[in-house]
């Protein structure tokens, strides 16, 4: 069959990876794709959040199936307009992407099912948003509505930040999303994101991860969108996945089902767990990226099989088959990231690396010119491994970016030094 995948970062590389091991993919393009996708793919020049333009571009290319990446073309309904075309399609609605999209939306779900998060109120004024505030005291936690790329959460420690937040919010800054915020009890924990495939009404598990949101080594430093990550998640047990299933995702799912807008693609949820407890901290209407990339690597040419069924409605009839490993990615970034950085720099050292099962470099940010690959973007190259146990995939991923010649980028050295 032919396969369109939307996007351009690490995410969708990992994803047109295992796609492309699977048999049943007989081309595979991806719009716009990089430098690294391009190796495997062919890349075409679309604009992934043009719905008319998609479908026109997958009817023109007789695409049997579109894999959407990231969570902008959900937003704008791109899913809805292949649907519309009578294009098999993995990723939700718009109206279900809102799950991503509006925090205050997921929280009247969590509220409408029962599943456990933190108490909130929801304001679209800033007076009565500071007077919340000043009744709550800190720590506490603010949220634009909307999607910010990552920027639109502090988690205030104080309450003069809380307030301070409040007027950022309002000031504009943040445009449409910030224009409502939902203001959050501060929860404690230990924080792991579980990824499970929904067909609207059966649900199918994919596999736990971490990641390390924060640029600097020991978790320090300001945000990025993620510099490592790694799966499973020795957090997310039996008993803890069990009650997850069971108290938050499937009342979810039936939720959204009861209101006319039925899940059809991932749903990442991200769980804040203590003593055994996990309570939702957001959903993603997508794959993490990072996190996809080890997710990818574990389940290697099977995910386009489990891609179809959740697509189809079959997921009652699909089982993922694990080995029992463990993945781990590395982020590679330009200095300066997640400041100001410059692009352009070339990376050596790549064809030494190997490419299989077990190793991969997956590209975020990269271009090509002249035969040289050069780094675009602020997170590069997301270096790969599995591995027997994570120490096993973790001293594979080192040794992979110990062979990149590339003095312009740096990398954290911990990563996964929580459950090691
Ligand atoms: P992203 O999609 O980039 O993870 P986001 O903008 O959708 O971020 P959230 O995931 O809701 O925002 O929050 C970002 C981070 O802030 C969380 O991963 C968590 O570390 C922290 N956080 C959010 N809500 C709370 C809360 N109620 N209590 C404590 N920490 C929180």
């Amino acid at each position: 069959m032919n396969i369109l995948i939307l996007g351009s970062g690490g995410r969708e590389h990992a994803l047109a990876w295992a796609i492309k091991q699977n048999p049943k993919c007989d081309r595979l393009i991806v719009a716009p794709g990089n430098a690294g996708i391009a190796m495997l793919a062919e890349c075409a020049d679309l604009d992934p959040c043009d719905g008319p333009a998609v479908v026109t571009f997958a009817e023109a290319n007789a695409v049997d199936f579109v894999v959407i990446g990231p969570e902008a073309p959900l937003a704008a309904g791109v899913a809805d307009d292949l649907r519309g075309a009578g294009i098999l399609c993995f990723g939700p609605s718009a109206k279900a992407a809102q799950l991503e999209a509006s925090k205050s939306f997921t929280k009247e779900i969590c509220d409408a099912s029962g599943a456990p998060t933190a108490a909130y109120a929801h304001f679209t004024e800033a007076d009565a948003a500071k007077a919340y505030i000043e009744e709550q005291g800190a720590p506490i936690v603010v949220k634009a509505d909307g999607l910010a790329a990552g920027k639109g959460v502090i988690v205030a420690m104080t309450e003069a930040d809380a307030l301070a937040a409040i007027d950022d919010m309002f000031s504009g800054e943040f445009g449409a999303a910030g224009a409502e915020v939902v203001i959050e009890e501060f929860m404690t924990g230990e924080e792991a994101s579980w990824f499970v495939l929904c067909d609207g009404e059966n649900v199918l598990p994919v596999g736990t991860a971490q990641d390390h949101k924060r640029v600097g080594e020991g978790d320090t430093g300001p945000n990025t969108g993620g510099m490592g990550a790694y799966s499973p998640a020795p957090v997310m047990t039996d008993a803890v996945t069990q009650k997850a299933m069971d108290e938050i995702i499937k009342p979810t799912v039936a939720e959204m089902a009861k209101r006319g807008m039925p899940y059809q693609g991932v749903l990442y949820a991200g769980f804040m767990i203590e003593n055994g407890q996990p309570r939702l901290v957001e959903y993603n209407a997508r794959f993490g990226d990072p996190e996809c990339q080890v997710l990818m690597m574990r389940l290697g040419a099977q995910a386009l099989d489990l891609l179809l069924a959740c697509a189809k409605g079959e997921l009652d009839k699909a089982q993922a088959n694990w080995a029992n490993d463990h993945a781990m990615t590395v982020v590679l970034a330009a200095d300066g990231y997640p400041g100001a950085y410059e692009k352009g720099s070339e990376i050596k050292g790549l064809d030494a690396l190997p490419e299989d099962s077990f190793n991969m470099v997956f590209h975020a940010g990269t271009k090509e010119s002249d035969g040289k690959i050069l780094a675009n973007g602020g997170r590069v190259l997301n270096v790969t491994a599995r591995g027997n146990s994570l120490k096993d995939a973790q001293k594979r991923a080192y040794e992979m970016v110990d062979q990149i010649d590339w003095p312009e980028g740096f990398c954290r050295r911990d990563i996964g030094w929580r459950a090691l």
